[in-house]
């Protein structure tokens, strides 16, 4: 329910120009929990504080409204956090009935603002299309590429500025999304250094065929979640209405479907950096509402296992790259001992490098994979119990004028609710 507020009842700064909404997807109070354990060198310390805890303001319902099942899919999640109402798991901004919902960027389009989508996952996965598009299915992902073209509001392009993965889906045989773009004045590029360079706000970026490679992985030629959100900022930031900018950390997620505790910390490191140059941006800015959450908690991952009190996070410090990395390079026969020297500080026992070797010799990336995993989760006493998504509440962290807003217990439908009274100029905040 949303009551409307006068002007005193809100921050004084009230003048709203632009909205950056961010999504750690899958990022939990789990993991927000142990990043924060993960900033101390020693793990018995006093436990240090992360950029987003000093913004944290309340926590919200993730459900979704599926006839099947109720923990979310990120479709249904984002669906609800983008137009306010729950819908079936896959589903990309339709609700049961598939009618097509109204979306926080549309409105925000409609209202004169610039719109932009940054993803490290496909710009076409379930997360971001939920804002700049619509299907009855997910799993469309050429349909979603297409529609970020086609779809237009009066007769102009919906969304002014793309950025991630997934340049298998707009360069195709069938149809070149990249060339369309251009042809309309839009800037295509495909590497850090043009990202660094440009200064169209009409821009296509796409830096990888799929996801872009996790953070502690990434090539020096692809951009990190911080050079994407700062480049999205200084372009869109030229126009008197100002911008709304959706930006997410998209492989959080996907290191905890993984179990793999050092890709969710890598992702979440870079998703980290992109919220502090959003809240840099915002504090000089004045007129920015930042708000950043999480669409849902993945895999059940735990702090502490099996009866003991501790967490020990420093093994995964040691790692300077993915157990998935590893694997890789391993398969390609580049010898074990210069693998562990090279991408990692840890002593490896004896019984931990026979098992490395054992499954070096099944041929068989995920065996090795399993293989370091399995020594980082009982180094540091982690166990995960799902290969899916949970169902506990998730943070809100927020930023700037109207942050009052997000305070307290909210339903997913409530943010984007609240954020479609912002855009359209009206000062309100949730009853609860
Ligand atoms: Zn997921």
């Amino acid at each position: 329910m949303i009551t409307i507020l006068n002007n005193s009842q809100t921050s004084k700064k009230t003048f709203l120009r632009n909205i950056i909404f961010m999504i750690g997807d899958g990022m939990g109070v789990s993991y927000t929990s142990a990043y924060r354990y993960m900033k101390n060198q020693d793990p018995f310390e006093q436990v240090k504080r992360t950029s987003f805890d000093p913004y944290l303001v309340g926590q919200q319902m993730t459900y979704p409204n599926d006839p099947f099942l109720n923990i979310t899919d990120s479709a249904a999640a984002a669906t609800a956090l983008a137009t306010g109402v729950k819908t079936y798991n896959g589903a990309i901004s339709v609700n049961r009935e598939l009618k097509k919902l109204r979306t926080i960027l549309e409105a925000a389009k409609e209202n004169g603002k610039l719109t932009g989508i940054i993803a490290t996952s496909e710009i076409t996965h379930a997360t971001p299309a939920a804002f700049g598009s619509h299907n009855t299915d997910r799993n469309n992902m050429n349909e979603i590429a297409n529609s970020y073209f086609d779809e237009r509001m009066n007769g102009k392009h919906k969304i002014d500025l793309l950025l991630g993965g997934g340049e298998e889906f707009f360069v195709r045989k069938d149809r070149d999304l990249s060339k369309e773009f251009m042809n309309d004045g839009y800037s295509y590029i495909t590497n850090r250094s043009e990202l660094l360079k440009n200064k169209n706000h009409k821009l296509l970026g796409l830096f990888a065929k799929r996801e872009i490679p996790k953070m502690i992985d990434r090539p020096k030629n692809i951009p990190s979640l911080e050079e994407m959100a700062h480049t999205a900022i200084q372009c869109l930031n030229q126009h008197s209405n100002g911008f709304f900018l959706f930006i997410e950390g998209s492989q959080i997620d996907w290191g905890g479907h993984n179990h793999d505790i050092v890709s969710v910390m890598s992702e979440i490191t870079d998703f980290e950096k992109a919220f502090n140059c959003a809240i840099n941006f915002a504090r000089t800015d004045e007129h920015t509402l930042v708000i950043a959450t999480a669409d849902h908690s993945t895999g059940g991952f735990t702090i502490g296992a099996n009866g003991h009190y501790y967490w020990n996070s420093e093994t995964i410090g040691a790692f300077k790259r993915t157990p998935g990395y590893l694997a890789n390079e391993l398969l390609l026969g580049a010898n074990l001992n210069d693998i562990l020297l090279k991408y990692t500080d840890c002593l490896f026992t004896s019984d931990e490098v026979k098992n490395i070797e054992e499954a070096i010799q099944t041929y068989k990336p995920e065996k090795i994979e399993n293989a370091f995993k399995t020594i980082i989760d009982k180094r540091t006493n982690t166990i995960w119990t799902t290969d899916g998504h949970t169902g506990e509440d998730v943070p809100i962290y927020a930023y700037g004028p109207y942050k009052e807003n997000f305070a307290g217990l909210l339903d997913n439908t409530d943010i984007a609710k609240c954020l479609f009274e912002i855009i359209e100029r009206k000062q309100v905040i949730l009853a609860h």
